[in-house]
């Protein structure tokens, strides 16, 4: 029996060849050669008006809050399902958030809830296309629009995914990448903001780094360079940006083999899964999903985790995740309570997701399904 891992880092192509041109270019700081390819790469794959390499998604988010302005007491609408950081970062500014539940079928924000949630202190809506998975984008933006409310997508899951045949991340006046280690496309830890409101592009620039206005002075549009706004660092080293540029250079092949391993997992446990109460994943005929993970939906909590710990029992190492963010200590700080989002509190007792990264073999899925096969309910 071999060890089969829920995620494993691997390189896919030219990582260690280009992390040497970086250190050679003696540029390691961030904004050189390899940050200014990654850009370029998903400014023109994306069509996007301008994408800013960062330190992280979950910078990337708290940059989207400065840009937008968010001040003590507005509003952000959030998924009740979905990872810490697509909230805090705007509670950082000192936001209250607003949770709405998720549709029990893609276990995307529901926008069937987002009008009764929008006050006049809304500021902005950060749907997360959960597993890359489009949410609902014309709605979403339809409402958005009527109300004139910003929309940030949460895009860690989503690059590459699309809706309707447009690139998931286009959508909002800001979206956001993650690069983490456990992403499609990793260089450890990093990230992206994607600006498609041409507006916000100039002040992005700036709030990346540290309030100046120092991509002005290295284009040559001002003579010096200055404390002009609020910011922080968000930018990283260019070593890694030629870790992440090796990456994006195997575009197809990563995206391919993540599409074998889904269908895969798919297609071996469509019956088992009909025959023993499970649900998998529901893809909108309209969305080509981005294929960064397989979970299934157990019947409840108590089998989600025996199923674990019998996989572990086998070697085989799957996780669950996103606690509902409402029940949090700090959730329940800002006054919810349990029945709060009733499709989050159910999916998060039954979610399980199996193995999936980019080193997978087909011999590893096979046990993993062999393993599902003869497990007891
Ligand atoms: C991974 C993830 C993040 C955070 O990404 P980092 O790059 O680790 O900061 C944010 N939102 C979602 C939905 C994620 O899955």
């Amino acid at each position: 029996m071999i060890k089969v891992d829920f995620n494993r880092p691997v390189t896919v192509g030219n990582e260690f060849e280009y992390m040497q041109q970086a250190i050679a270019n003696a540029q390691i700081s961030g904004d050189g050669a390899f940050t200014k390819k990654c850009h370029a790469f998903l400014e023109n794959e994306l069509g996007v008006k301008k994408a800013l390499l960062t330190t992280s998604c979950t910078h990337a988010l708290e940059m989207s809050a400065i840009l937008l302005d968010f001040n003590p007491g507005d509003e952000v609408i959030i998924p009740d399902f979905t990872f810490v950081s697509t909230v805090n970062a705007f509670v950082l500014r000192g936001a209250k958030p607003i949770f709405v539940d998720v549709r029990p079928d893609t276990l995307n924000l529901d926008e069937s809830k987002l009008e009764a949630a929008l006050t006049p202190r809304t500021k902005a809506i950060v749907p997360v296309h959960y597993a890359g998975v489009g949410c609902e984008m014309d709605s979403i933006m339809e409402i958005a629009k009527r109300h004139n409310v910003a929309v940030v997508e949460d895009n860690a899951h989503g690059l590459f995914g699309k809706y309707k045949g447009k690139y998931l991340g286009t959508f909002g006046a800001l979206a956001t990448q993650s690069f983490h280690e456990t992403k499609n496309f990793s260089c450890g830890e990093g990230g992206a903001l994607l600006v498609n409101d041409p507006v916000l592009a100039e002040r992005a620039e700036i709030i990346r780094e540290k309030g100046t206005n120092r991509a002005r002075f290295f284009r040559g549009q001002v003579d010096k360079y200055t404390w002009v706004d609020i910011g922080s660092s968000y930018l990283p080293s260019d070593m890694l940006a030629a870790y992440l540029y090796a990456q994006f250079e195997q575009r197809e092949k990563i995206q391919n083999h993540r599409k074998n391993i889904w269908e895969m997992y798919n297609a071996a446990l469509k019956d088992w899964a009909e025959k023993n109460g499970a649900q998998l994943p529901h893809i909108p005929e309209y969305d080509e999903q981005a294929y960064h993970m397989f979970y299934m939906l157990m019947p409840d909590l108590e089998t989600r985790q025996k199923f674990i710990m019998y996989l572990r029992e086998r070697d085989i190492y799957s996780v669950f995740h996103y606690l509902p963010l409402h029940l949090s200590d700090m959730g329940r700080g800002f006054g919810y309570k349990a029945g709060d989002c009733p499709v989050t509190e159910k999916v998060s007792d039954q979610l399980v997701r199996l193995p999936f990264h980019n080193a997978l073999t087909s011999a590893d899925q096979e046990q993993v399904i062999d393993a599902i096969m003869e497990f007891k309910f």
